[in-house]
């Protein structure tokens, strides 16, 4: 399912991408403008910033083909109903419910909040976390037309936009995530900025992205498969991304990287793939036991190494007594 996924979003940039029309740009976490480049996939080249190292597409497509891409192209639409529609319950009980047990944790005990989910998709985080946290309010920000009438259907509030496009409700949320978005975006500090914006001051952001210096993207390039253009074109580094948080003014109160499936990525590669990683990687593959690639995915997750990131962050409470 994966690999025809793929197969048709490679259709898709030929189709859609005009490469003329791409745009160059600098760093999306720290705005430095050099930058060398790393590898080229399906005619899209990816860099690494001189000064951060966040791994990046450049050039890339502009804003609007992005969110043209994104709301009627053929993979997007095998993505909704063929791909994710079979798997959605399962991937309700092994991502999106502990995804809202965790977020639980940082609002419980509290009343009547504003909670909103930036690409809400499905609105299956956002039915979690009602569920388990039934007296506040929950709004889907989701700019598919077809996601965002599933959500509606599940009762949830709707703003059918991109976040980057809400002009109302500036310091309104108590609570927004963003989960594997920040990857897909065209300018991440623009979409940081709104973030900041809608929430109030003491208003929590939790967001995951992918890890450029991760393990199974380092070891695989551009033969990793969440390299995937034009969806995947920012690869931060768990530095990187914090800095680009704290430079629209949020605290980081948490940064970690709680992956569980970089070592089964790159298992993957290496036995289904044919991908050559060298004989170390081929011998844990085939020959290490289950406890031994239980061990190594913890020691990746622990230090911080794992291409899955999760980072909590705060709107600082006095940011508004300080502007004034
Ligand atoms: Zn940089």
């Amino acid at each position: 399912m994966l690999d025809r996924y793929l197969a048709l979003v490679r259709q898709d940039v030929d189709i859609l991408f005009d490469q003329k029309g791409f745009v160059r740009t600098a760093c999306p976490a720290c705005g430095e403008a050099e930058a060398t480049l790393r590898f080229r996939k399906n005619n899209f080249s990816y860099v690494m910033c001189s000064a951060c190292a966040t791994l990046y597409a450049n050039p890339r497509p502009d804003f609007d083909m992005l969110e043209k891409f994104y709301a009627s192209s053929p993979s997007s639409e095998f993505w909704v109903k063929e791909f994710f529609m079979p798997v959605a319950e399962v991937r309700r009980d092994k991502i999106f419910r502990p995804r809202a047990e965790y977020a639980s944790s940082i609002v419980r005990g509290r009343k009547d909040l504003l909670i909103g989910d930036i690409g809400a998709g499905f609105g299956l985080f956002l039915e979690e976390l009602r569920k388990i946290l039934p007296d506040h309010r929950y709004v889907a920000i989701e700019p598919s037309p077809d996601m965002a009438e599933i959500c509606r259907k599940k009762n949830l509030e709707v703003k059918e936009s991109c976040v980057e496009m809400i002009s109302e409700m500036k310091c309104s949320f108590d609570f927004l995530t963003a989960f594997e978005l920040l990857e897909h975006l065209f300018d991440p500090r623009v979409f940081m900025v709104k973030t900041f914006e809608l929430l109030k001051p003491g208003g929590f952001f939790l967001f995951t992205t992918l890890n450029a210096n991760g393990f199974d993207i380092l070891l695989l390039d551009e033969k990793s498969k969440s390299v995937t253009p034009p969806h995947h074109i920012n690869f931060f580094t768990l530095e990187s991304v914090q800095k680009l948080a704290e430079l629209v003014g949020f605290e980081i109160v948490k940064a970690e990287t709680p992956g569980q499936l970089d070592w089964d990525i790159v298992e993957g590669a290496i036995k289904d793939d044919g991908v050559v990683l060298g004989r170390f990687w081929d011998h844990i593959a085939r020959n290490a036991s289950v406890d031994c690639k239980k061990q190594l995915q913890a020691w990746i997750a622990d230090n911080k190494l794992s291409s899955h990131m999760r980072i909590l962050a705060r709107k600082p409470v006095l940011e508004e007594v300080q502007g004034v």
